[in-house]
């Protein structure tokens, strides 16, 4: 028989952890909204390959943490692992190059073989956007100004700090990387295993490396800064000048490189000290490179994701829910009478807890335990009369009132 449990690294959401994932997928629609981009969804697996070849064949994602599986038909499938790849491979297949830009937002499941642990699971939810056919620095900064937003509107400002780099070009990102390949080599036994084989295939994800001794020799490195040609620089300036006008606090931190093959120029990170090694609540960067490489032409992206999960873990108990009108029929014979004030009042849209069963003073201890604001109480005298009793449960004050009045008072 199937073990009856859940996977390890997935997890069952409901009550207080769901509402407040629910809050967050709701505060990032409404304000990426704002910014004109619409939702799409796309499937949640995809041939291997989309991810496999984009994603970069070195990258952590690809080599460790895909759930790959053959369907019946002997076509190998991947659970996607993030959201870019599908997105611009859709682009792609619906050719949506004729009408740009193109600005989606998408959330759901994504899966990683990861080790499990605190803000770390092998089923999260992102909550991400894409921002296809914008080349200018003026993308970067409306898509940067969009997830600080919606970090404020979540309550969080203060409480993360932004990270930014420039990876430049392809010209200013190949001269670092001979730069840095260099230096690596002189500090090649001072290297962890891992960064050791990555020194020749994609060294520039050793500093993204969170092993201690490769920490001690990036410190040292050389500086990205300085590679980075005249146009790079200038469209970085550009970037950070609009940050600045728009009031955007950052902070420009030079080892940042994400973990992805296709990020060039305008790299960033939103981070907070308050989840531990976990930090990372929402990154992205500019990829202008991914949507020629899947065969959609010369189309610039630029785009963010962020962690569900985490950010729901750093809002405080979610209590905004609505209180229900609590309507309780006393006596077997007010019962369908009971029933019908309680649809009419939903009809009205009001949020109502009819319970299913005991006494008047069972029922009041439900109407309080579900946080009841008022409670309609009718017995035997109030339906001869077509009236309610309405009783405000904050005050305790209670009156009569007749049942065609009941919606205008609740209001
Ligand atoms: P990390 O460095 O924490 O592994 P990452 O660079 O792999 O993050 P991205 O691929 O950029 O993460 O994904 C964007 C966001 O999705 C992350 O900042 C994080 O908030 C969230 N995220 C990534 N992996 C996981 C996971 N395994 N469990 C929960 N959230 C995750
Ligand atoms: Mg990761």
């Amino acid at each position: 028989m199937a073990r009856i449990q859940n996977v390890r690294g997935t997890y069952d959401l409901f009550g207080d952890a769901k509402r407040k994932m629910k809050k967050v997928i709701a505060t990032a629609s409404n304000v990426v909204e704002k910014y004109g981009f619409e939702e799409i969804e796309t499937p949640i697996f995809e041939f291997t390959e989309v991810f496999a070849r984009n994603l970069g064949d070195t990258s952590d994602i690809v080599t460790k943490e895909m759930y790959c599986f053959n369907d019946k038909g002997g076509e190998s499938l991947t659970l996607r692992p993030e959201g870019t790849a599908g997105v611009v491979r859709s682009f792609v297949s619906n050719g949506m190059q004729q009408n740009l830009p193109v600005k989606f937002y998408y959330h759901g499941p994504m899966f990683r073989y990861e080790r499990p642990q605190k803000g770390r699971q092998r089923q999260f939810t992102q909550f991400g956007i894409e921002l296809l056919g914008a080349d200018t620095p003026q993308a970067d900064i409306e898509v940067i100004a969009m997830a600080y937003e919606f970090l404020e509107k979540l309550g969080l400002n203060g409480q993360v700090t932004v990270e930014i780099n420039s990876l430049g070009d392809d010209i200013s990102r190949n001269a670092y990387r001979e730069k840095l390949v260099t230096y690596l080599k002189k500090h090649f036994d001072e290297l962890s295993e891992d960064s050791k084989n990555r020194l020749e295939r994609n060294p520039l994800r050793i500093l993204d490396s969170k092993e201690e001794c490769d920490k001690a020799v990036i410190e040292n490195a050389p500086r990205y800064a300085d590679s980075l040609n005249e146009a790079s620089q200038a469209f970085f300036s550009a970037v950070l000048r609009g940050l600045d006008n728009l009031g955007i606090k950052y902070r420009v931190n030079d080892r940042l490189v994400r973990g992805l093959d296709y990020y060039s120029h305008t790299v960033f990170e939103l981070t907070t000290d308050k989840l531990g090694a976990q930090g990372t609540v929402l990154a992205g960067g500019r990829y202008n490179g991914l949507v020629e490489q899947m065969g959609g032409g010369n189309v610039a992206g630029i785009g963010w994701a962020c962690g569900v999960e985490r950010l729901a873990m750093l809002l405080e108990q979610n209590t905004d829910l609505p209180r229900p009108i609590a309507v309780i029929p006393v006596g077997d014979d007010t019962q369908d009478y009971a029933l019908r004030i309680s649809h009419k009042l939903r009809l009205a849209g009001f949020c109502v807890e009819q319970s299913y069963s005991g006494n008047m003073k069972k029922r009041m201890i439900k109407a309080n335990k579900v946080n009841a604001c008022k409670a309609v109480i009718i017995g035997s005298d109030e339906l001869a009369d077509n009236m309610v009793t309405l009783k405000d449960l904050d005050s305790g004050e209670q009156k009569q009132i007749s049942l065609d009045k009941l919606i205008e008072e609740l209001k």
